[in-house]
């Protein structure tokens, strides 16, 4: 009875500590993390996740667990009816179960998923403001039953989570509106001293015309802006579901080179496509793959020089199956390559001359770490730029 009194004890104490390091965290990855963790910590649980609801979906979706393997799970939808996870959301109340697999509410897709099985389950909702944000469900107590106890200790788990959730996400989303509002600015401005030239009545006709024609291309970047934009923000906040299936990674840089054939005609440059030895079978998202080496394509061709050319090429290694873009452009400054990745990016001496957002790049290193991956880039002034995108081969969880 000491025993356990002092465990007791020992969790609550831990539970302020963890309250102050959530009020702390502004990094909804880091934080969640931080929660799953402390969950399965104070109730003794084999395993602990958090699932994120969307209220306009009316869908809950994975977003971490202490034992996931994240480019498979994250972004795994769970339907609201016929899930505990569903029953917590639309009841609003906790959720107690010793034998997991006897009870109707029991979503079975996530086991097959991960391999893991589930034999107890306790789950509660993450509630702000009496809006529903989420679950935390801690999984298979260690020893005997979660208790009431365990429930308790969790809900007051929750109520902090709940609130660091919701701050962690309103800071991030008024950063990436600071961020995009920032950006349109100079193609507005342009616009706004454009049209005032329009009507200058001293324009010739020719004058006319190209202003017609800058209108025109900055229309369509703002455009671009705005999808490559809402691409990144969903890829970030870990709402895209990752769909694999295996296919031969040729075929794929065939069909990429394909479609940018007459784009890379227009420079005069020509796209090469080396045949490997090893293995070309891959286990990926198909059409996110494609948007990367698209992207990478784009990039190869924007920044080369007229007659240039571009090598495609794959190869094994360390079990990981590398995808090489290699071009013979401009290439990127030394002191430029550390932000290459960064959103909005772009250098400065190639700004004016070619057409982009800075966001393309961003957008390739989202979905290679999505799938476990790395991006990486090497690059040489006035030689050129190569880009290895490294992937691992198989998907460390069945495929489903
Ligand atoms: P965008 O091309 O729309 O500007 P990206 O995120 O794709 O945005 O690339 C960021 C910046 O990196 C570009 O503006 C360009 O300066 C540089 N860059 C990307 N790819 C290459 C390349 N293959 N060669 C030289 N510079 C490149």
């Amino acid at each position: 009875m000491a025993e356990i009194k002092t465990q007791r004890l020992d969790s609550y104490v831990r539970l302020i500590d963890i309250s102050r390091d959530l009020a702390s965290t502004l990094d909804l990855d880091v934080l969640l993390d931080r929660i799953v963790q402390a969950a399965a910590d104070i109730t003794a649980a084999e395993a602990a996740s958090i699932l994120l609801y969307d209220n306009t979906a009316r869908q809950l979706y994975f977003q971490v667990a202490t034992n996931m393997d994240e480019p498979t799970m994250r972004g795994l939808v769970v339907p609201l009816e016929g899930s505990i996870a569903g029953w917590i959301v639309t009841n609003q109340k906790p959720l107690r179960i010793d034998n997991a697999h006897e009870d109707t509410r029991h979503f079975g897709d996530i086991e097959q998923t991960t391999g893991f099985s589930i034999e107890s389950i306790l789950g509660i909702p993450l509630v702000t403001k009496n809006k529903v944000v989420g679950v935390l469900e801690v999984i298979n107590k260690k020893d005997g039953d979660f208790t009431s106890s365990d429930e308790n200790l969790l809900t007051v788990l929750g109520a902090q989570a709940a609130i660091a959730i919701e701050n962690a996400r309103l800071f991030h989303q008024s950063d990436l509106i600071s961020e995009f509002v920032h950006e349109l600015r100079t193609p507005l401005a342009s616009l706004s001293t454009a049209t005032y030239l329009l009507l200058r009545p001293e324009m010739s006709r020719e004058q006319q015309e190209q202003i017609v024609n800058n209108i025109h291309n900055e229309t369509l970047r703002l455009n671009s802006l705005a999808s490559s934009f809402l691409d990144l923000a969903r890829l970030e906040s870990g709402r895209v579901q990752f769909r694999k299936s295996t296919f031969d990674v040729m075929d794929l840089l065939h069909e990429c080179s394909d479609v940018m054939e007459t784009k890379a005609d227009e420079d005069r440059i020509q796209i090469r496509i080396i045949e490997p030895e090893g293995p070309t079978l891959l286990e990926a998202d198909r059409d996110k793959l494609k948007q990367v080496v698209l992207n990478l394509l784009s990039n190869a061709i924007k920044y080369n020089r007229p007659n240039g050319s571009i090598i495609l090429k794959t190869e094994i290694r360390e079990n990981k199956m590398i995808i090489s873009v290699q071009d013979t452009g401009v290439g990127i400054p030394e002191d430029a390559v550390g932000h290459i990745f960064e959103k909005f990016y772009r250098v400065r001496e190639n700004e004016a001359k070619v057409s982009g957002t800075g966001l393309g790049l961003s957008i390739c290193k989202q979905i290679v770490q999505g799938h476990g991956g790395t991006i990486e880039i090497k690059s040489k002034l006035g030689i050129g730029t190569n880009i290895l995108v490294g992937l691992p081969r198989v998907s460390k969880t069945i495929p489903r």
